[in-house]
């Protein structure tokens, strides 16, 4: 069957990571994680302490900053590399997701950023996770979806995920952030976050992550089934 791009977006700790990884998983498709390609950036921001209001010094951090990806064989899951360093899990902790929307805000990040997506997705293949990938990295993805759900049961999968890196965050705290990056991401004046036209709307709230990855799943067969047949053709 013909490859195809799955854009899964939709605001913070709703699920798209975990349902995204499963999913890429049984499509034999790889997985990006745009978000952690920000906060990768952001990691870099905070420690080379980069103002955010210089676009000099933007760009040429930007040029500092490499970005891989690693399959772990081990685990099946893909870690990432920030100038040849593992910061998978420093880039998941509070202090990096407290600032990683303002840097997320920033145009010259979301250009060098969108440009990587598109290199890596040109070949299809692949479920990539964000805020963006259906409106703007790839419009033409063939299966789009946005997620969402209730903020205290966000909130409160988030502090499970953390506790289980051994982080014990404050449910409050958590719900702040959530908050405060939702309304960044979808008021920022560069590639908001929002639904795009074509896209299934999946509420989370009530439903387990594997019925998640059955709906999506379902989904991108149906799209492979029409690529592959198009009615005009029976
Ligand atoms: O997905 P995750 O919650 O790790 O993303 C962290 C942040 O990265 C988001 O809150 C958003 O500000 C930014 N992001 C983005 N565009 C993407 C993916 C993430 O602006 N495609």
């Amino acid at each position: 069957m013909r490859k195809i791009i799955v854009a899964i977006d939709g605001y913070s700790a709703c699920g798209k990571s975990t349902t995204a990884k499963l999913l890429a998983a049984k499509l034999g498709y790889s997985y990006i994680d745009t978000g952690a390609m920000y906060r990768a950036v952001t990691l870099y921001f905070l420690q080379h302490y980069i103002p955010l209001t210089d676009p000099k010094d933007i760009l040429e951090a930007l040029e500092n900053i490499h970005i891989q990806f690693q399959h772990v064989a081990k685990t099946g899951k893909s870690e990432l590399y920030l100038n040849g360093l593992n910061v998978e899990d420093e880039i998941r902790k509070m202090y990096v997701s407290d600032k990683v929307s303002e840097v997320s805000a920033l145009p010259q990040v979301r250009k060098q950023l969108t440009e990587m997506q598109r290199k890596i997705g040109k070949k299809k293949g692949v479920v990539m996770d964000g805020r963006d990938i259906g409106t703007t990295v790839f419009p033409d993805a063939e299966l789009k979806i946005f997620m969402t759900a209730d903020m205290r049961v966000r909130a409160y999968r988030r502090q499970l995920e953390l506790l289980e890196k051994k982080q014990i965050v404050d449910l409050d705290d958590i719900m702040a952030n959530l908050e405060h990056r939702d309304h960044i991401d979808r008021t920022r004046q560069e590639s908001p976050l929002r639904k795009a036209l074509n896209a299934f709307e999946i509420d989370s709230t009530y439903i387990t992550v594997e019925e998640q990855v059955d709906c999506i799943l379902n989904l991108a067969v149906s799209k492979m089934i029409e690529l592959e047949f198009p009615i005009s053709k029976i």
